[in-house]
């Protein structure tokens, strides 16, 4: 009986630490518009994508190294 428990435990610590990593991950950008450039510019890790008017971009490129 306490192994299941422990699996049990186990488990809903899993999704809470995937549920913060997730969360934290689109938290971190935070994209503003620099219109003399014509670009999106992210404040949290300081990339930038040139603007397309569409709206900010949904990716960060912080993930991508
Ligand atoms: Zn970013």
């Amino acid at each position: 009986m306490p192994v299941l428990l422990l699996i049990l435990l186990a488990g809903v610590l899993a999704y809470f630490i995937w549920r913060h990593r997730s969360s934290s991950l689109s938290r971190d950008c935070r994209w503003r518009q620099d219109r003399a450039r014509g670009v999106w510019r992210c404040a949290a890790c300081g990339g930038e994508i040139p603007g397309t008017g569409h709206g900010p971009p949904r990716l960060c490129l912080k993930n991508h190294s």
